[in-house]
């Protein structure tokens, strides 16, 4: 018998909780039989005090528990459920291509997708773009689209993780969102409850990321990995840049149409390209689809190259209930914003910075993104054309294309593009895209 107090009082004290004390609370956080004063107290007690690697992995576990887990042997597939998880970032399209890419490869993706947080861009909200396809399907659909077609990318459901739920919004309120322990068990939970057999965490870096520094970012996947190891699944992850707009296009519907013209071969940006290889690359490994890096990037070429990824794509659209011919016609489809003005760069140089994260707040005010969680979003709106890092610019030339529904949404865009770029007279250092790779 537990008492949620002293549950909090020796986390509070810098004990351990045992697996049994996190799983009492962790359920009275599901039931309401926690008070949220209590779930915030040991928020806190944990912000402070932290969780070793025992107790995350009771944790996630806890919390994953607290809701349906799928499950997938009954369905015997012929190939590993693999999925891959990204902290957040601007112009990230990756997990469009990535889905059809490691399907054309052999590999099951039920993949579920959040919104958009912040300034970072959500998947869910980039596949609402496309009209009719249903991306809070039954769960009997999920499933049949997943084994035909080897993915469907929907959003959450009440019914995976709800602990995590009521946690999340009250750490939300309460300053103690910042504990590696904690987001560990936040993001593994809801992503383990898809029953997977493989995940790969993009754990972004730079002025577009979620975590402050590099060293916060590396404390993070390392935690994911460890944890996620320890909790049955074959994890790893890749360190990647976030430094600017990973692709050169930010906001929904423009971003699926930069996810299409991937998969066909019309546009494949090179940093994008980069960072989608090493995922899916990793993602093929971990999953025994491939022996090893080499073997798997040559696969993923040839699902490009034959047409293959891209048949899985408009497979799964079709399936979820889009249009079947949304490859072939998107102009049909996916709705143009009606006003497009360049935003001018006004100095002459190097492009030497990029504030990422004002990037994507430009995007959120064209209305491409939520102020609150209740707003509705303008599919249509957003920015192309971004110049990269390191290009040379001229004073009057485009550093972007501002896509928007009215004039002075246009004008405060072109102001935040223009305050987001710093232009200097030497050309910098180029990043890697790639840091670092963390396996178990
Ligand atoms: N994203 C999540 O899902 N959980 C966190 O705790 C932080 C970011």
């Amino acid at each position: 018998m537990f008492l949620p107090q002293e549950i909090i009082r020796k986390k509070r004290d810098g004990g351990a909780l045992s697996a049994e004390e996190i799983q009492f609370f962790v359920r009275g956080i599901t039931d309401n039989s926690v008070t949220e004063g209590q779930i915030a107290a040991l928020a806190m007690a944990v912000y402070f005090n932290d969780m070793n690697m025992d107790e995350r992995v009771a944790f996630t576990l806890a919390m994953r528990d607290s809701g349906q887990v799928m499950e997938w042997r009954s369905m015997n597939l012929p190939g590993p459920i693999v999925d891959k998880h990204s902290t957040g970032g601007v112009g990230d399209v990756v997990s469009l291509m990535l889905g059809p890419m490691i399907a054309a490869c052999g590999g099951f993706v039920p993949m579920i997708s959040g919104r958009g947080l912040g300034h970072t861009g959500g998947t869910l909200d980039k596949f609402d773009a496309i009209p009719g396809y249903c991306t809070v399907p039954d769960p009997e659909l999920f499933r049949t689209v997943v084994k035909d077609v080897g993915v469907a990318i929907i959003g959450q459901t009440a019914q995976l993780a709800p602990s995590d739920k009521r946690f999340y919004s009250i750490r939300d309120t309460t300053a103690t969102v910042e504990s590696v322990a904690m987001i560990t068990g936040s993001i593994l939970s809801k992503k383990l409850s898809a029953g997977l057999d493989a995940l790969v965490m993009d754990v972004k870096v730079g002025s577009g990321a979620f975590m402050p520094s590099y060293d916060k970012s590396v404390e993070l996947a390392q935690s994911i990995v460890d944890v996620g190891n320890g909790a049955g699944t074959h994890t790893s992850a890749i360190l990647t840049g976030m430094n600017e707009s990973l692709g050169p296009v930010a906001g929904n519907g423009l971003e699926v149409r930069l996810a299409m013209d991937y998969l066909t071969g019309k546009a494949r940006p090179a940093r994008l390209h980069e960072v989608t290889m090493a995922l899916c690359a990793e993602m093929l490994v971990l999953g025994k689809l491939a022996a090893n890096e080499t073997e798997a990037r040559v696969k993923l070429q040839a699902a490009l190259d034959s047409g293959e990824a891209a048949e899985r794509f408009s497979r799964m659209v079709a399936a979820l209930g889009g249009p079947a011919d949304l490859i072939e016609r998107p102009d049909t489809h996916l709705e143009a914003a009606p006003i497009i003005v360049p935003a001018l760069a006004l100095d002459a140089g190097f492009v030497a910075s990029v504030d990422a994260r004002t990037l994507g707040l430009a995007v959120v005010s064209l209305g491409g993104g939520r102020r609150r969680p209740q707003d509705a979003i303008d599919f249509a709106v957003g920015l192309t054309d971004l110049v990269e890092l390191g290009d040379a610019v001229a004073v009057g030339q485009p550093l972007a294309l501002v896509h928007a529904r009215t004039q002075e949404g246009a004008e405060q865009a072109v102001r935040e593009v223009q305050q987001a770029y710093r232009i200097g007279a030497i050309k910098p250092v180029a990043e890697p895209m790639i840091y670092r790779t963390i396996r178990p």
